[in-house]
């Protein structure tokens, strides 16, 4: 069985957590967490990284930062996870989903003018599978009426647009470090702060409303409760196995690369004869191959693909049933225009296997069923 995801993992993680352990520093912040924000910071261009517990927890952090309250509307795709929609919710703000775009499955950056309105606060770009929004646009429109951008980059670690790292170029960026994404610490984030007078609000909103922070940089001789706040910050053994999959990005994102190329070349004849598609990585944009997928005709064939590579002993998944579908997202938020993508398209995607270490006879075995699939 070729399964559709396994944990990244390198091997120096358990030396790294018992540094971690025998340096007696094993609750946030410790050195783990501040070589991580250290590799962060540098590999992205930002002003500040913090890890957080999830990336759900970053954009829950952004919401606050940037003073959402009950009845602010935030724009966002419906074709996305829930963290994306709930971080707004959570503080009263009402999703306004506007249409995708076919070709990168991410938001139409066309259509977030019509959906401003005297309430709108934010947008929120996801970059689907690793590749980036059209951002020239949409940093464009939320320049034009003060609105907020909170990047939900989860899937774009050490992702680019025109040279820009992913999560950088909003307010606020981000990341996820779940075990189903590029680098992992089983649960964990960042939150990517754009401009660094908004660093210190951030601090203490994640060291549960103290100014541990300046304190632990000996800038304050004791620390105390300066505002609201809540406990975002992982433990420092979680970060230890983070560092050692850090250290390796570039391999880990070449051995990914080196996947989703074999997928495309291969499976590029499908394409060419129109029974399938292929994703799409518009120019300026640069992406860490988190995902390989395709799409199918439609529902139907999708269901019928998925059920024959299952006999054939290859796990595929699809994403996503689209937010303003779903229950709560029906009460909660609201679609601004039309449906003509989001629907249509998420029923036709496929995710392919794809992880560190899928080997080569592997992507060769998956792509010969499918291909075995579309000749019957
Ligand atoms: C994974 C993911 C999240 C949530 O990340 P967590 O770290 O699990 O909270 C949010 N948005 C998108 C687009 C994701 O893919």
């Amino acid at each position: 069985m070729i399964g559709f995801n396994v944990a990244p993992f390198t091997g120096k993680e358990f030396d790294y957590i018992r540094e971690a352990v025998e340096a007696e520093h094993i609750c946030g912040d410790g050195m783990f967490t501040k070589r991580c924000n250290q590799w962060i910071e540098e590999h992205t261009g930002t002003a500040k990284a913090l890890l957080t517990t999830s990336c759900t927890h970053a954009t829950e952090m952004a919401a606050l930062l940037l003073d959402i309250h009950p009845g602010d509307e935030v724009i966002m795709p419906s074709y996305t996870f829930v963290s994306t929609a709930n971080a707004f919710v959570l503080r009263g703000a009402v999703p306004v989903f506007v249409d995708i775009r076919p070709d990168t499955m991410n938001l139409d950056e066309t259509l977030i003018e019509a959906a401003v309105t005297a309430r709108t606060k934010a947008i929120v770009p996801v970059h689907y599978a690793g590749v980036s929004c059209e951002m020239d646009k949409i940093l464009e429109t939320a320049g034009k009426y003060g609105l907020a951008v909170v990047e939900d980059a989860a899937q774009g670690v050490c992702s680019f647009y025109k040279g820009k790292a992913l999560g950088t170029m909003g307010d606020y960026g981000c990341f996820s470090f779940h075990e189903t994404k590029n680098f992992s610490m089983g649960e964990g984030g960042a939150l990517l702060i754009r401009d660094s007078e908004h660093v210190e609000d951030a601090e203490i909103l994640r060291e549960k409303g103290t100014n541990r922070s300046k304190f632990f940089r000996g800038q304050v001789d004791k620390y105390s409760w300066v505002n609201q706040g809540s406990s975002y910050l992982p433990s420092d053994m979680n970060a230890a196995y983070l560092w050692a999959q850090l250290e390796l990005a570039d391999v880990i994102t070449a051995d990914r690369m080196k996947s989703w190329n074999a997928y495309y070349e291969q499976l590029l004849p499908l394409k060419e004869q129109e029974r399938i598609e292929l994703p799409c990585v518009p120019e300026g944009c640069e992406h860490n191959a988190h995902m390989f997928y395709l799409k199918a005709r439609d529902l139907e064939e999708r269901t019928a693909l998925i059920t024959y590579l299952k006999r054939e002993g290859v796990q595929t998944v699809f994403h996503y049933v689209p937010l303003h579908s779903s229950q709560a997202g029906e009460s909660l938020g609201r679609f601004a225009g039309e449906d003509r993508c989001t629907t249509k398209e998420s029923e036709r995607l496929v995710r392919l296997p794809m992880y560190y270490g899928l080997k080569e006879e592997e992507t060769s075995y998956v792509v010969e069923k499918i291909k075995e699939f579309y000749e019957k």
